[in-house]
């Protein structure tokens, strides 16, 4: 398992030629302070809530005998569902639209010889509006929907699963044109490993063969959700699978402000009421708990009576979703900078170090399970990966950290990085036990170790490794620290950053004699 690991690190790293747009590399971070962690446990309690209400509804399905597909939802209930119910999300409508047109006419991409995506993975926290965004493009392009999680084809007995993945592309292709969508991928999709099952295994090939068994003039589409991208299985994201990828994240508050007018269209507002103030007020939520909140607000302001929802029903509103009788908000404005220079931590060093990748998204917001803050960015590609490549990622992993540090001090430190440091270890690790690249050239401590009973001193040699980066990655922050500011600054206002935006900020604060490798 150990070395299965480091080897799909490395292989990774090495085979990224050709892979890089499986190959989005994100640097997450966890949430740095309990009280963020508490108003997610709130969000949280709502989510296990609709999760066990969706299992009631699930056991009362699995009256059906053992294998056969579930839950498919007809063309009907699908229709009443556009692309004008979705906000904000431009990017991914932008996407569908594409496909809509494509069921609409799928004879018209045979005659150009176009292969259109066979699957669309959808990608972000929960409540983003993955599932609403499906059901649109099927409401859109007038075709049925069959919605299925993934939860629901993961079964005890072997072949049970499989079976349900074939008798659900059947159904679906009975039905000629229609959207297929698997919420929660992942439940079947994980990446195979030494713990994975031979029912989960089945399941995912059955996927996976049955995904490859249609055509383009089929006019059938495979959606599905996850919020744990870096935990599938790369078959399912190579070319005829899963091979578009759209990034569904939560919304800044430009893109709040747009959720909040759409489900505020059938509701009566006081005229005090300043939906730009509580935009700005909802770091962190996702539309589905902004949808919540107003909700919440319409419900109390029909007991009360008064014909209106008012100023106070949506203040009282935003703490009973967000942070429950604690009355705490989402992260506070410290906790908030404290992100936003872990990122820009991150963002800088990959600038200096290794110009070379491309920056496609820096964020102080959550993209998925107790992150807080996030960069994206594309490697390069390359066929040999060299020492100092390996050395400029350990630096990139360790900058959030130690952005940290230089601007907080020592006491202030945050469990944040926790997986940027264990990343940078399993890399240092590697370096020292398997490549020969730290200390004797050309020897592989691990497979040594297999013969010759352990490695000694290899924990040492990693530490002092990763040390001596460490002390660099500081050198380099404290020398442009300028830079750091402004990204962070910049963070802080817009929340979310294109890469290209985060970039010529930093450049406009970098000193002159900053350096530049290949
Ligand atoms: P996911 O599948 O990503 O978990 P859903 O699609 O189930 O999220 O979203 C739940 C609800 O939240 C939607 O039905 C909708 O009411 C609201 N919602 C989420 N995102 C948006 C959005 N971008 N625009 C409008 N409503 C949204
Ligand atoms: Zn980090």
């Amino acid at each position: 398992m150990e070395l299965k690991k480091l080897t799909s690190i490395l292989a990774a790293l090495a085979l990224a030629a050709g892979l890089t747009a499986a190959l989005l590399s994100f640097t997450l971070d966890r949430s740095l302070h309990t009280r963020a962690t508490l108003s997610q446990v709130f969000i949280f309690v709502a989510l296990a809530l609709f999760i066990a209400l969706a299992t009631l509804r699930g056991r009362a399905r699995r009256a059906e005998p053992v294998g056969t597909a579930r839950g498919a939802v007809g063309r009907n209930e699908a229709q009443r569902c556009t692309f004008s119910d979705v906000a904000a999300n431009e990017q991914a409508l932008e996407s569908l639209r594409q496909l809509r047109d494509y069921l609409k006419d799928p004879g018209k991409y045979v005659r150009y010889g176009a292969r259109m995506p066979r699957g669309v993975l959808l990608y972000g926290p929960p409540g983003t509006g993955k599932t609403l965004l499906a059901r649109a493009l099927a409401g859109e392009a007038g075709v049925p929907f069959f919605a299925l999680s993934g939860s629901d084809f993961v079964e005890k007995f072997v072949g049970v699963g499989a079976s349900r993945v074939r008798e659900l592309f059947k159904k679906a292709r009975k039905a000629g044109k229609c959207v297929i969508f698997i919420d929660e991928i992942d439940a079947m999709g994980k990446r195979r490993d030494d713990n994975s099952s031979d029912e989960r295994d089945q399941t995912l090939n059955a996927l996976l063969s049955e995904m490859s068994g249609f055509y383009t003039g089929d006019g059938v589409i495979v959606i599905a959700a996850t919020n744990r991208i870096e935990m599938l299985d790369p078959a399912l994201l190579r070319p005829g699978r899963f091979d578009r990828q759209i990034e569904v994240g939560l919304p800044e508050k430009r893109q709040r402000l747009s959720i909040l007018k759409k489900h505020s269209e059938n509701k009566p507002l006081d005229g005090d009421v300043d939906l730009e103030e509580l935009a700005a007020q909802t770091v962190s939520f996702s539309g589905a708990s902004l949808e919540n909140l107003l909700n919440e607000a319409a419900l109390a302001a029909a007991v009360r009576g008064t014909g209106s929802i008012g100023r106070e029903d949506l203040r009282a509103a935003f703490y009973r979703t967000v942070a429950g009788v604690d009355r705490a908000i989402t992260a506070t404005a410290r906790e908030r900078r404290i992100i936003a220079v872990h990122e820009a931590g991150h963002a800088l060093v990959s600038r200096l170090l290794a110009p070379e990748n491309r920056l496609a998204r820096v964020s102080i917001l959550p993209a998925g399970h107790g992150a807080a803050g996030y960069n994206l960015c594309v490697p390069a590609e390359r066929v040999m990966v060299e020492k100092r490549h390996l050395e400029n990622q350990i630096c990139v992993l360790l900058a959030g950290r130690a952005a940290e540090q230089l601007a907080f001090g020592d006491d202030a430190l945050t469990a944040g990085a926790s997986s940027d440091l264990a990343r940078a270890a399993e890399l240092a690790t590697a370096m020292v036990t398997e490549l020969g690249m730290d200390g004797e050239p050309a020897v592989s401590l691990k497979a040594l170790g297999r013969g010759c009973g352990g490695v000694t001193g290899a924990a040492e040699r990693c530490k002092a490794l990763l040390g001596t980066q460490y002390e660099h990655v500081k050198a380099l922050i404290s020398t442009e620290a300028d830079a750091l500011k402004a990204l962070a600054d910049a963070l802080m206002e817009a929340e979310s950053l294109e890469g290209a935006a985060a970039e010529a900020i930093l450049d406009a604060h970098l000193s002159n004699n900053r350096p530049k490798s290949a």
